[in-house]
């Protein structure tokens, strides 16, 4: 037994990470540029591994949301271009420009905070412009009656001197939710984006990078490709449905029996005593809890992959520790490996079951989990 498979780890699976690539870039047109979102320690994969994985197989960029995750790439040695997502107060543009990092704008006030510090320490900071175009969350206003102030306020920030404004970008809100309301707001949603481009071409500006593809776009409107992509779910297993089918999990959350009992017909199980064995129950006791990621919200609804076959989960999962009932798998013993989610026990009914979407779940699994790479 690896020293990091004893109690609970995380199996990573960069050669399935690849495979995602592969076919998300065939579901493309050729020469689309591929941006791999790592933001959230790639979505709890491991940012530095898995921004290696991409780099090596031909990935154009990577996103991160802040600028913090994106120095510990360049830490460890990341040679691609990075663009923050997020918010970096202007005071950090020497970091930006120094670690060759590409920053978000999302309105003129900030370009021009921007362009003052690069000035000041004299360089020049790569920037993609992002629109809101209906997510209602970062960019520069352009719907509607703001659409003539939204040119106004991208061409007067990618005049702004000392900044090199490379792309443009927007996100979609809904591109992932089926039904024609969704494909409405979607549709609208692009078609504002590209109004903006050409506007903006209009009065002689134009970006090298136009993306907005996120991953429910990759899968339904692969006319929304432009230049780049920029996936992230799809990468590590999940949401390409019928278009995309044959993506593999690139995790595997796991853990062991530690410990196996007999209890009584009427013991009650864990804090709360809320499961009530009905019959004499053989329980193994798996060292993984809500502080591993295993969130307490599932108590008592998920079942788990051991010895060839699904043992319920029963009663309230603790900070360390829960249980699973093993009554019908006579073949689990103490040490057999559990498998959470990931192969045998697919990660989308686990969210299900929790009230929750899979990126929740994979970006849940904590710290304390080893990351082991196969
Ligand atoms: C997180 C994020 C993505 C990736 O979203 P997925 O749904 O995982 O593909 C793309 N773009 C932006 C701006 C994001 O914040």
């Amino acid at each position: 037994m690896k020293p990091d498979t004893k109690r609970t780890w995380a199996e990573i699976l960069p050669g399935n990470l690849i495979h995602n690539m592969k076919l998300i870039r065939a579901a493309l047109p050729a020469g689309t540029k591929f941006l791999g979102v790592v933001k959230a320690d790639a979505y709890g994969h491991g940012a530095a591994a898995v921004s290696r994985a991409l780099e090596e197989n031909g990935a154009d960029y990577l996103a991160v949301a802040g600028l913090d995750e994106a120095i510990e790439l360049r830490r460890t040695g990341v040679g691609l271009p990075i663009l923050v997502l997020g918010h970096t107060p202007p005071e950090y543009v020497p970091e930006l420009i120094e670690n060759r990092l590409t920053q978000t704008v999302t309105n003129r006030a900030k370009a021009e905070e921007y362009s003052a510090a690069a000035r000041a320490c004299g360089g020049t900071l790569r920037i993609h412009i992002k629109l809101d175009t209906g997510m209602c969350r970062l960019g520069f206003l352009c719907a509607g009656e703001r659409f003539a102030q939204g040119v106004d306020n991208v061409a007067g920030a990618c005049r702004c001197p000392n900044l090199d404004p490379e792309g443009i970008y927007t996100h979609f809100s809904m591109s992932d939710e089926p039904g024609p309301e969704a494909e409405g707001f979607t549709r609208a949603q692009l078609r504002l984006f590209l109004d903006m481009l050409d506007a903006l071409e209009g009065r002689g500006i134009r970006f090298r990078l136009r993306h907005c593809a996120n991953s429910g776009a990759v899968v339904n409107y692969p006319e929304a490709a432009l230049d780049m992509v920029r996936p992230g779910l799809l990468l590590y297993g999940y949401g390409g449905g019928e278009k995309i089918p044959n993506l593999l999990p690139a995790m595997r959350l796991m853990t062991r029996v530690s410990t196996i009992k007999h209890f009584d017909a009427g013991s009650r199980v864990s804090y709360g005593g809320t499961w009530t064995a009905p019959a004499r129950t053989r329980m193994g006791v798996l060292p993984i809890g809500y502080a591993d990621g295993l969130l307490r919200s599932l108590s008592g609804r998920a079942a788990f992959y051991v010895a060839g076959g699904f043992a319920p989960q029963r009663g309230r999962i603790c900070m360390d520790m829960c249980m699973a009932d093993l009554s019908a798998l006579p073949a689990a013993e103490v040490g057999s490996p559990v498998e959470i989610f990931g192969g045998h026990a697919p990660l989308p009914l686990l969210a299900e079951l929790a009230g929750t979407i899979p990126y929740e779940l994979m970006c849940s699994v904590s710290k304390r989990v080893p990351r082991v790479y196969l």
